[in-house]
């Protein structure tokens, strides 16, 4: 007999001896501990030297949550992947689905307007959202949309490494502070997300029903301008 079956013959004569042990002292029923699972679906290969090209790539064709089931594109990103700025929004909507790209719709062009008048082009900064597909009829995100999501947000915001992130709305600011408190009391005031600066504010969407708050959201601009070092022209 080679070492290998005498090895294997003495291991189970041991876990016999043990089985009739065990028998011996009334035990007949063994269970198998179940390793607690994940419930996530398996993980992005986003290591080291990821970048947003590869992160695209990596990304296309996801089906983490059901979101893939109805939407018409992956609206990953958009704008210069080495920007000090970062503004992030709730989820694609309509608009966005249709074309790939981060707000393009009305807010979008609101949206915009406010990073021009900064003094920045739209590719200057770089435009995200928490969610990369669009949720039917636009309706909020649900948790686990965001869980499955945020791996992908995070590594963006890894690669780009903004000076500042602008979180659009009660949505995003909530979601990446991790709180619940309401966007009236956050805006304004800077935060602080993984060691980066972060200013919340409302969102072009709001602004576009709530006019008259675009001051507020201004004055919120200049604060980031002044922390970049930027005049206004
Ligand atoms: N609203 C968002 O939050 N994001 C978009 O991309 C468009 C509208």
């Amino acid at each position: 007999m080679n070492t290998i079956n005498s090895d294997l013959k003495e291991v189970i004569e041991s876990v016999k001896a043990y089985i009739e042990l065990d028998r011996a002292s009334g035990i007949d029923e063994y269970f198998v501990a179940q390793k607690k699972s994940d419930s996530r679906s398996p993980g992005l290969n986003l290591g080291y030297g990821c970048t947003l090209e590869s992160l695209k790539q990596e990304v296309m064709g996801c089906k983490r949550c059901s979101l893939h089931k109805t939407r018409h594109n992956i609206v990953l990103g958009a704008g210069n992947p080495k920007a000090e700025l970062m503004f992030i929004g709730e989820a694609p909507g309509e608009d966005e689905d249709l074309q790939g790209l981060p707000f393009v719709g009305r807010a979008g062009q609101l949206l915009t307007k406010i990073i021009e008048a900064m003094g920045f082009k739209r590719s200057d900064v770089y435009i995200a959202n928490i969610l990369k597909c669009r949720p039917p009829n636009n309706r909020p995100p649900l948790p686990n949309e965001i869980e499955e999501c945020e791996d992908i947000l995070k590594k963006q915001i890894d690669i780009i490494k903004p000076k500042i992130i602008c979180t659009l709305g009660k949505f995003a600011s909530q979601t990446l502070l991790r709180t619940e408190t309401t966007i009236s009391a956050l805006r304004g005031h800077f935060k602080e997300y993984n060691g980066i600066k972060l200013m919340p504010t409302f969102h072009p969407a709001y602004l576009l029903r709530n006019p008259n708050d675009k001051k507020l959201v201004w004055s919120d601009m200049k604060k980031i301008m002044k922390e970049l070092k930027i005049v206004a022209k």
